[in-house]
């Protein structure tokens, strides 16, 4: 039988097809099956409906995540104090120390925290696939999260064959053959998860020839991946070449194509960006710590969006990011004119444009607007329920909702999260979530499987050398070490 769930007499915000916000006093919501099937006032409750009483709470879109590594989740802690440079040696590698059941618990520890923060979609970078395993069980992790999720299948950014105090080795085998064939595998049987999940490419070896590169795409477009992400960011660590200039020559750009960061580009590659569709997913925190530069995603003239990155170094909330954002690009436009001595008129952006990219810009940037990222009839139920009358809400959320939710709440309002019609938070806890197999675990046994998993992976992480991941980094990537500066 189809389930039905109705929310009761809440504030609903409502995007119209301008991405105009407003809010929709007293209305109720009613979910069939995974859509949204009504929205007014009074609706008739149809019997054996679950009823959410949303009368003071706010009902907004699902937020969506276009930047994530989830298989992170051990190594939480371990980097909000390093620079990209650091990070890239002491955590991106880490993959190697993961067991495949490490990779389902870091996996399913990081979807889960990612819905606790009203996050119902992601798009997953995950760099971290030493074996074909590795992958099967965070797909596994992610169809039992109860998360929507786009699995960027990757190959690892640094791939070891050993690593020790003593010595580190680079395989020889970038791209293994075992991987792409596994990835195409998975690309022709998707979707997983009751739909929910489905398949990307993630890439980042430029350095290969031009053929190779092409080759890649073109076979698993053919194949159905639903989109292809890249990290790009030109500074003295990442390289000074252009990545845009060299998709754009491979005739590769598109609207299936997310870049993250996007940091350091010249207008010029903006404009090929913005002009082929292709997307761009901003990491406020997570470019502001590592040395990234200015997040672009509310410049004019960029499909913007927004991503966590990593939970190892911020928390997973893209409001989180998305009132970084905000405070990030208005920081950067009053300063070109505070250091002239003048002063802004104005702002440049408001608080609604940031809630639009953790919404519609995020539905757009993964090829499901229409689908997604709004509150309207026909689409998927991914919604989120906030407390307006917590402490932190109450009183803005009278005022104007949509500054309430993107300025106010934080993870401990978010109430109640709904993905794909299926309730995932209730009452502001997570619902238990049930493994293959039919096993059913809360969050208080996830995480205990995670100590556990944590405490092994950082065992096997204590007996290698980060300095040796660094030095081969270094020659691996071309840095020009007199480059690497203390911050005056
Ligand atoms: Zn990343």
């Amino acid at each position: 039988m189809t389930s039905t769930i109705i929310l009761k007499g809440g504030t609903v915000l409502y995007h119209d097809d301008a991405d105009n916000v407003t809010a929709l006093k007293d209305t109720d919501v009613l979910v069939t099956g995974n859509l949204i099937t009504e929205i007014g006032k009074n609706i008739n409750v149809p019997p054996g409906t679950t009823v959410i009483d949303c009368h003071g709470k706010i009902i907004s879109p699902g937020f969506i995540d276009t930047h994530h590594h989830m298989w992170q989740t051990q190594l939480k802690g371990r980097h909000m104090d390093e620079t990209l440079l650091e990070y890239m040696a002491s955590g991106n590698p880490q993959s190697f120390n993961y067991t495949p059941e490490d990779m389902f618990w870091g996996q399913l520890g990081g979807c889960l925290e990612a819905i606790d923060a009203g996050t119902t979609f992601v798009l997953d970078h995950s760099h971290s696939i030493y074996t074909a395993e590795h992958a099967t069980q965070c797909l596994a992790a992610s169809s039992a999260s109860g998360l929507r999720l786009i699995y960027a299948y990757s190959a690892v950014s640094i791939p070891l064959t050993s690593w020790t105090k003593d010595s580190i080795m680079l395989s020889s085998d970038i791209l293994p053959a075992w991987s792409l064939d596994q990835l195409e595998a998975l690309a022709t049987s998707q979707p997983f998860g009751n739909g929910r999940v489905t398949i990307g490419l993630g890439f980042d070896f430029f350095f290969l020839p031009r053929e190779i590169i092409i080759g890649i795409f073109n076979r698993f477009r053919k194949a159905g991946v639903k989109v292809i992400t890249c990290h790009v960011s030109k500074n003295a660590v990442c390289g000074t070449g252009s990545i845009v200039t060299l998709l754009h020559e491979y005739g590769l750009l598109g609207p299936d194509i997310v870049l993250s960061h996007a940091t350091g580009l010249t207008p010029d590659e903006h404009a090929l960006l913005y002009s082929a569709g292709a997307n761009v997913s901003s990491t406020p925190t997570s470019e502001a710590q590592m040395g990234l530069g200015w997040p672009v995603a509310l410049h004019s003239g960029v499909h913007g969006s927004l991503g966590v990155d990593s939970h190892a170094f911020c928390e997973s909330s893209i409001l989180s990011e998305a009132r970084t954002l905000l405070l990030l690009a208005r920081q950067e436009g009053n300063l070109k004119l505070l250091e002239r001595g003048e002063f802004p008129q104005r702002l440049v952006a408001r608080a609604r444009d940031a809630f639009n990219l953790a919404t519609v810009g995020g539905a757009r940037a993964l090829g499901m607007e229409g689908k997604i990222g709004r509150v309207r009839v026909g689409y998927l139920a991914d919604l989120v329920v906030v407390d307006g009358r917590s402490p932190a809400m109450s009183g803005v959320a009278e005022w104007d909702p949509v500054v309430a939710v993107l300025g106010h709440s934080s993870v401990r309002d978010v109430e109640t999260v709904i993905v794909d019609g299926v309730v995932r938070k209730k009452d502001g806890k997570l619902v238990a979530v049930e493994l293959e197999g039919g096993e059913r675990l809360g969050w208080e046994a996830v995480a205990e499987k995670l100590a556990t998993s944590r405490e092994e992976v950082q065992e096997r992480i204590a007996t290698v050398e980060v300095g040796l991941a660094k030095k081969l980094l270094m020659g691996m990537w071309h840095i020009d070490e007199s480059k690497i500066k203390a911050v005056a």
